[in-house]
């Protein structure tokens, strides 16, 4: 996966995956496009952190998938 990937896109208090936003703007969202809010719409990377996972507010498609593998060892070792 390549850091620079978009992954999805946040605009409307909440993030959307690339099929949903391009049915919204009808293209890849610019510079020069507004959420309903009038707020800029931003890309969101794969680069990016994330300390959850996230979906897409319309589909609930997987936008990032938080590798839970390590949480999970860690809660075992506090429980013993
Ligand atoms: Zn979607």
């Amino acid at each position: 996966m390549n850091a620079w990937e978009v992954l999805g896109w946040a605009y409307d208090a909440d993030l959307h995956c690339e099929g949903c936003t391009h049915k919204r703007f009808g293209h890849e969202p610019g510079e020069d496009d507004e959420d309903s809010e009038g707020n800029p719409v931003h890309p969101i990377f794969a680069s990016d952190e994330f300390e959850q996972s996230e979906y897409c507010g319309d589909c609930g498609g997987v936008i990032y998938e938080l590798d839970e593998e390590d949480s999970e060892e860690d809660s075992e070792g506090e429980e013993a």
